[in-house]
Parts: structure tokens; C-alpha cells; sequence
């Protein structure tokens, strides 16, 4: 579904991508896990185009990512992102920060559009927020509100940066429970995090990053009881 082929970049003097190769299927859980600096929210963000590249190059169901206008939109659509922090729109209701793109970038009814809003909030346990400001709601609510913007895009793949870094503890569970029944449902994400349980138990595969390199694919199982290489296991030695 997404594929990036032999893709650099550089900020400066800074290689930070490098001859990435990386293909994730339909379906597929992708955890992206490495040290501070090594790329990885860089890498995201090259995905929907937040960030050019140099060199290489990324494809969407077997098409180059757009350059800009329309198309690029529709690829921002397709790519859900959800970000560390929340990036909600602080002067609309939740429902409205919901119901926004859908009507603006898919051209959806109105009324079709509020419905599936309420649907989407309803399954990720707002609901009931609905109508107030993201102002009034706690960071678990506000990153599962989040969550439902990018998900009524119809997104073909959804990608995760850290999205649980900035919650109070008790707040993390319940935006991974989200993310575990997305997973469970069969979307395509690519996930970006710290919270190794949730490595373990929804991730299809582990990739693990340092210094803008892709040092080591595994599963869960292999990559956290047998890690092949030193950068891996010196990292894991640190947080586990
Ligand atoms: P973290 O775990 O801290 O989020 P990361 O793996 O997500 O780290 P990136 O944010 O992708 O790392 O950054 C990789 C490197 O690129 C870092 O050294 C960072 O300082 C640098 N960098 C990121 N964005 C820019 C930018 N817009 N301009 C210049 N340098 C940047
Ligand atoms: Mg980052």
C-alpha cells in the first residue's frame, strides 16, 4: 500500500533519512521505534508530504505522492496523521473539528457529514464531548477526538506520531485501546511510540531507526527477545 524506495533527506548538513526502504501492506501495523533524533517523525511526515524528500521515492497504492493543490489534500485525507499533540482546532466544537474536513476536502454532505461525526466520537468514547470546546476536555479525550477527525477522512492508512508522549499516565490506556481495535479492524498504521505493550501485542512488525537508518525489521517476538544488532540492543537495554 505505502512504499518508499531508496528515499533521503537532508536538513542542512543533516542526513536524516537514509536510502530508506520501507513497504507496508494493507493491513499491516508498522511500530516505528528508535532513539530521539533518529528520524522517525521525520519519516512520518514524508508520508503525507509534510516533508519533501531529496532523493527516492514514496507511492500510495502504486501512485508517486502528489505535489500540491487538490491532490495534495486528498493525499493528506487518505493519510491520517495524528500527532503528539492533539492539533485540534481550538475555536470549533469537537464535533465541528469532526464534521471540517469532510465537507472541505471530500466534499461531503453536511448532515452526512455530522452523522458520521457522531458515529466516529461515539466509537471512540466522546460522544458525549461533542459539543464542547477542545479546550474542555482532558488530553485522552482530546487525542481520541483526534483520532475520529483523521478516521472520517476514510483514510487509507493512519500514521501515529508519539500520539500518547503527552498524556498523563492514566490517559495513555485509553487512546491505545483505540488504536488496538483500529488495528483489530484491520486499518493500516504506521505507529510511532514508546509504549513497548503496545509493540508487542498489535504491531505486525517492529522497525527499528537510528541515525536516519533502518537498522533492523522484525516481529514483536523476535525484535524484543532477540535483537539482532548492537544499536538495537543497547536501545532496548535503556528502556525496557
Ligand atoms: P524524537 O524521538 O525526539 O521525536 P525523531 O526520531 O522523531 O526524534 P526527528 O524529529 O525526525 O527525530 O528528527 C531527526 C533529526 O532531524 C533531529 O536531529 C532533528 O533535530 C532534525 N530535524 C527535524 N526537523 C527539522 C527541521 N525542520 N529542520 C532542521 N532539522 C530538523
Ligand atoms: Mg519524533
Amino acid at each position: 500500500l505505502v512504499v518508499l524506495s531508496n528515499v533521503n533527506k537532508h536538513f542542512g548538513a543533516l542526513h536524516v533519512l537514509q536510502d530508506i526502504d520501507l513497504t507496508i501492506a494493507s493491513g499491516e501495523v508498522v511500530v516505528v521505534i528508535g532513539p530521539s533524533g533518529s528520524g522517525k517523525s521525520t519519516l512520518c511526515r514524508t508520508i503525507n508530504r509534510l516533508e519533501t524528500i531529496d532523493s527516492g521515492a514514496i507511492s500510495i497504492d502504486g501512485k508517486p505522492l502528489p505535489q500540491e493543490g487538490k491532490e495534495l489534500a486528498r493525499l493528506r485525507a487518505d493519510v491520517g496523521m495524528v500527532f503528539q499533540s492533539f492539533n485540534l482546532f481550538a475555536h470549533k466544537t469537537v464535533l465541528e473539528n469532526v464534521m471540517l474536513g469532510q465537507v472541505k476536502v471530500r466534499g461531503t454532505d453536511k448532515k452526512v457529514a455530522e452523522e458520521k461525526a457522531r458515529n466516529l466520537l461515539d466509537r471512540v468514547g466522546v460522544g458525549v464531548q461533542a459539543d464542547k470546546y477542545p479546550a474542555q476536555l482532558s488530553g485522552g479525550q482530546q487525542q481520541r477526538v483526534a483520532i475520529a477527525r483523521a478516521l472520517a477522512m476514510d483514510p487509507k492508512v493512519m500514521l501515529f506520531d508519539e500520539p500518547t508522549s503527552a498524556l498523563d499516565p492514566e490517559m495513555i490506556n485509553e487512546v491505545l485501546e483505540v488504536m488496538q481495535q483500529l488495528a483489530r479492524e484491520g486499518m493500516t498504521m504506521v505507529v510511532v511510540t514508546h509504549e513497548m505493550g503496545f509493540a508487542r501485542s498489535a504491531a505486525n512488525r517492529v522497525v527499528f531507526m537510528a541515525d536516519g537508518k533502518i537498522v533492523e525489521e522484525a516481529t514483536p517476538d523476535q525484535f524484543f527477545s532477540n535483537p539482532r544488532s548492537d544499536r538495537a540492543k543497547d536501545f532496548l537495554s535503556k528502556i525496557l
